[in-house]
């Protein structure tokens, strides 16, 4: 055995002593004073990240004997340990499996030398699957109420309706658009994925190996429509919830659709909105005076009918930005109009550097545990030095940019992946728009320079910028917004922000996990997110069903495992 194998199936075998062990010193021997230990579900049924050895200690120390963890080993099964490079410090990295009372789990451990032997660094333990409830088809129930009604039928709400259905829990998914696909079939005809193919698979069906790199959107569109279809998802299309309310165990949830209003009566909603709701249209002084057509970016399809017409777009977002290429290239004159700094990166190499894992060679689901292995502050670490390398890698494009007067963000440290993760945006992959700015193709304004709107276009100090059309790609309102117009203060007010990161628990906020609201559960991001999160989401709710678990976590009972 290679001696980074003998020294993680070491340590393994020492941790499950140690857990045992009435003392608590031989725990705390094997791991660095500022080691992470990310639980998901496996020991303590929450999605949690606990740093430092004390913190671990006292976490596992607590939960160890109920969670019955034991037979930790190398997973022989899947990648072998190795010695690997993670935000910056050489590693031993191993996959192992391991047993709980209530079923199985596998998990990722990081080993770092120190003195003469290897000490830990992170920790993840992961549950699997449940003993006797492993996933399987399952027929539809019979049931009119679905016990899961999933909101939201994009790749989110996909996956975990396909999760949920392995596990033989009957769910619905409702959409407002009228086909499945039309949350991307209806964006702007340019669009093409960001990542590349191999980070974006779905649960259980990858794409097609011939696909290209990156999906155009009316492919993946209709793969979502054929992937419904395949899994035979229940999905009802051009349905839109409007209200619900919580009582006695069960929502009652308001719908609209074709056939007009109906009222479920679901034990759990799940909201896959989308980490961006609601449009922001901001009052942007003097629009009301502009007599030609002002859209926001989602109603945005094509430039057709603005060639040879000029056009302002506000916003330097990835909308703000594609949409102005794309006008640009139809034959409109278009003024980008910048609000604020923004982080501009080339799509490739700096956008994909952050996925340079699903390009090493491990099988997709050995990189998801690994990416899921990765607590807060490695990957606040990694960034950085991506973030970096990036700003290297792009100076020539980001010199230009600055020379035709684009802001960038310069005070950004992480990187774009936290922007999303934080805010939900903030940054551009260049994938042409900022090459016409720098060659003076797409002139930009600072927003601070329109002095407010004409009938026939923008006013500045000096002049009028012409336009036909002014598009708002300004953004949307988060998931707060929508959880309050859709359940309400008292719902909102208990659940608490949505989105973006607890400093303190380390983990983002109300995601994939039980939250304060019995019944409620929220799954959004990536694809890579919603594939890997929806199995952990799913295993709760399933968990709920079958009366392992409470279905709310208290708010003291939170705070006292951090
Ligand atoms: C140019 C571009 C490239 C991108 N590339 C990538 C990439 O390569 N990889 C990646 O991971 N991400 C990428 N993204 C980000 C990606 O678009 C989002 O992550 C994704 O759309 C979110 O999917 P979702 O299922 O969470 O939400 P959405 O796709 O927004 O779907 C939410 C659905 O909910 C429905 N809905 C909302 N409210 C209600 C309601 N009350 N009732 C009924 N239905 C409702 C909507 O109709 C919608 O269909 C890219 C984005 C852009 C703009």
């Amino acid at each position: 055995m290679p001696e980074h194998s003998a020294a993680a199936a070491r340590w393994l075998a020492e941790f499950e002593r140690a857990l045992r062990a009435a003392d608590a010193a031989p725990l705390e021997a094997l791991f660095r004073a500022d080691a992470h230990w990310r639980d998901l579900l496996a020991f303590t049924w929450r999605v949690k990240t606990a740093s430092g050895a004390g913190r671990i200690l006292a976490a596992l120390k607590r939960c160890a004997n109920e969670s019955g963890a034991s037979g930790f080993e190398i997973d022989p099964g899947r990648t072998p340990p190795r010695r690997v490079v993670r935000a910056g410090t050489d590693v031993i990295e191993a996959i192992f499996r391991f047993r709980t009372a209530r079923g199985r789990g596998s998990g990722v451990l990081r080993l770092v030398p120190e003195g003469e032997g290897w000490k830990g660094w992170t920790l993840l333990t992961a549950l699997d699957e449940l003993e006797g409830l492993e996933e399987r088809a399952a027929p539809r129930g019979a049931e009119p109420d679905p016990d899961v009604l999933i909101v939201g039928g994009g790749h989110a709400g996909l996956s975990i309706a396909a999760r949920l259905k392995a596990l033989g829990v009957d769910a619905l998914i409702v959409d407002r658009h009228a086909r499945v696909g039309d949350n991307w079939r209806k964006r702007y005809q340019a669009l093409t994925l960001h990542n590349q193919k191999q980070v974006n698979h779905f649960p259980y069906r990858p794409f097609p190996a011939d696909w290209p790199t990156y999906i155009p959107k009316d492919r993946l569109a209709d793969w979502l429509e054929d992937y419904a279809a395949k899994l035979q998802l229940d999905f009802r299309t051009g349905t839109e919830l409007c209200g619900a309310a919580y009582e006695a165990g069960r929502w009652t949830a308001e719908l609209r659709g074709r056939g007009g209003a109906r009222t479920l009566r679901p034990r759990h909603i799940v909201m896959a909105t989308g980490v961006s709701g609601i449009p922001n249209m901001p009052d942007v002084p003097g629009l009301a005076s502009f007599a030609g057509r002002v859209m926001h970016s989602h109603e945005y399809v094509g430039a057709t009918e603005w060639a040879g017409r000029d056009a302002i777009v506000i916003g330097t977002g990835t909308s703000g930005h594609d949409i102005a290429q794309d006008l640009h290239s139809s034959g409109a004159r278009v003024t980008l109009v910048q609000r604020s700094p923004t982080l501009v990166l080339n799509i490739e190499p700096s956008a994909q550097l952050v996925y340079a894992l699903y390009s090493e060679g491990p099988p997709l689901e050995d990189c998801d545990l690994i990416t899921a292995s990765v607590p807060l502050a490695l990957l606040r670490k990694a960034h950085r030095a991506w973030a970096e390398q990036s700003k290297k890698l792009d100076a020539p494009l980001l010199e230009g940019l600055t020379r035709a007067g684009f802001r960038l963000d310069e005070e950004d440290e992480t990187g774009w992946q936290f922007k999303y993760l934080e805010r939900g945006g903030g940054y551009y992959f260049n994938v042409g728009c900022s090459d016409l700015i720098v060659g003076g193709k797409i002139p930009v304004v600072p927003m601070q320079d329109i002095e407010g709107f004409a009938a026939e276009g923008a006013r500045t100090k000096n002049r009028v910028i012409p336009a036909d059309l002014v598009v708002l790609a300004t953004g949307y309102l988060g998931l707060d917004a929508l959880l309050l117009r859709l359940f309400g203060e008292a719902i909102a007010g208990r659940v608490g922000p949505v989105w973006g990161f607890d400093e303190e628990k380390q983990e983002l906020r109300n995601m994939w996990t039980r939250t304060a609201q019995p019944g409620l559960w929220f799954i959004a991001g990536s694809f890579a997110q919603c594939r890997i999160y929806s199995k952990y989401l799913a295993l709760q709710i399933k968990a709920v069903e079958e009366g392992l678990i409470p279905d709310v976590i208290p708010r003291a009972d939170l705070e006292a495992v951090a």
